[in-house]
């Protein structure tokens, strides 16, 4: 039963750190999903303390269990106006990176979870996060997927699901460690709840209250996620050229969806066999424009193998993780470089993958620096490709084979002749 608001104009929210107990979350390289979670938890209720106007709930304060029902009950109990979830994530091919929020897909638990995530994901991609968007997921009953979400609903609080960064992908290991990132997290977190609400603290000397921001309309019905793969229009490749480091093939990719936005690419150069890691999917500039990438086409660079052909593939995903590929660009293997250093070899790599990022301050460069060493030789596709050496034997074979049939031709008219004047005599 909800309690009875002391104090109408008191905000009332509760933070619910994710996990806990036997339930660990993310569990990775040393890292609990469940341990991290209460530490922002804690510092995201003591920099609240600070403001006015606002009381804090937290669903747990240690290391225990707690259903989902638990969580959501004890907030509805409290007369919460709002439901934090705070959580990490991790993917099961560690090839994710980057922030996202869930909220509802229903009405105006979808229109304030919107309002509220926007703020939350404007300030973690200000760290330096790559934006994985906004999102809301459907079960098989077209309620909402997760449990606290749905429960939320139920008892008609809007609620978030904060996916601060990955645990075990390179592109987030600088956003996460044991303490003093999930303190900046938990205060980040506050200041979000402080601008959604327009709090003030004399404390911290902040004043949110003249802030204002464009309301999300209610939605006339449910918010769908996207289920349709996105379309991958076209792949462009230029001429290979080289640099002192090695040899490179510029691409352009143009894919579209109509339904949500890009958000990754990735690309195999032996057929689809083996997949680089997952690149941003950023205009020339490297920017968001708002909160979405609206570009359509993006411009990468690869370098072209020395060790043999390269069958290159283009993979796109969308925001939903669903993705198309590119058909198959055979790219013959580079000349040799005449001189190895592989030190300057190993710098130009990372120079170039800089590109493939886009650059964003903060982010770790790239590690993998011979990702061809472990990829295996594949059989040629079908279609047979001439190389110009090839081609030009080819050519002097069958002129070689012209200039003797001309030869023969001509010996044989000349013995011919030869022979019927020399009848021709006898006669
Ligand atoms: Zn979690």
């Amino acid at each position: 039963m909800p309690a009875v608001k002391a104090d109408p104009d008191v905000i009332r929210i509760c933070i619910d750190p994710g996990h806990g107990g036997e339930n660990l979350g993310a569990d990775y390289n040393g890292y609990l999903e469940k341990d991290m979670t209460l530490v922002v938890a804690e510092a995201m209720r003591d920099e609240l303390a600070k403001y006015e106007g606002i009381e804090v709930y937290m669903t747990r304060t240690s290391d225990v269990d707690m259903s989902l029902e638990e969580r959501v009950d004890y907030a509805d109990e409290v007369g919460a106006d709002f439901f934090f979830c705070l959580h990490f994530n991790m993917s099961a091919d560690h090839d994710m990176y980057g922030a996202e929020c869930w909220i509802s897909a229903f009405d105006n638990k979808y229109a304030r979870g919107m309002d509220f995530a926007k703020i939350e994901m404007r300030a973690l991609t200000d760290l330096g996060l790559y934006d994985r968007g906004i999102k809301t997921r459907l079960n098989s009953k077209g309620t909402n997927y997760y449990g606290v979400l749905r429960m939320a609903d139920e008892v008609e609080m809007p609620g978030v699901i904060i996916e601060h960064c990955h645990l075990d992908n390179y592109n987030d290991e600088g956003f996460y460690d044991h303490h003093d990132m999930l303190v900046k997290y938990g205060i980040l977190d506050a200041t979000c709840v402080a601008m959604y609400y327009g709090l003030k603290s004399d404390e911290l000397g902040v004043d949110y209250s003249g802030m204002t921001y464009e309301k999300t309309p209610i939605p006339s019905s449910v918010v769908k996620p996207d289920d349709t793969e996105p379309v991958l229009e076209s792949v462009v490749y230029g001429e290979p050229y080289q640099t002192e480091s090695g040899t490179w093939i510029d691409a352009e990719i143009t894919a579209r969806d109509d339904d949500c936005r890009m958000l990754y690419y990735s690309y195999s150069t032996d057929g689809g066999i083996h997949w680089s890691e997952r690149y941003r999917w950023m205009d020339d500039e490297g920017e968001l424009i708002g909160d979405a990438i609206l570009t359509n086409t993006i411009h990468t660079t690869i370098p072209v193998s020395t060790e043999k052909d390269m069958y290159v593939i283009f993979k796109v995903y969308n925001l939903y993780n669903l993705d198309a590929e590119s058909s198959p660009y055979y790219i013959e293997k580079a000349p040799a470089p005449e001189e190895e250093d592989p030190e300057q070899s190993a710098e130009g790599s990372s120079s170039a993958a800089e590109i493939q990022n886009g650059s964003d301050g903060g982010i770790s460069g790239y590690s993998d620096v011979n990702r061809y060493d472990d990829i295996t030789e594949i059989e040629r596709p079908e279609e047979e490709v001439i190389k110009p050496d090839t081609a030009f034997i080819v050519i002097a074979c069958i002129l070689a084979v012209c200039i003797l049939l001309v030869l023969i031709i001509l010996g044989y008219v000349v013995y011919d002749n030869h022979r019927s004047s020399g009848r021709r005599r006898r006669r």
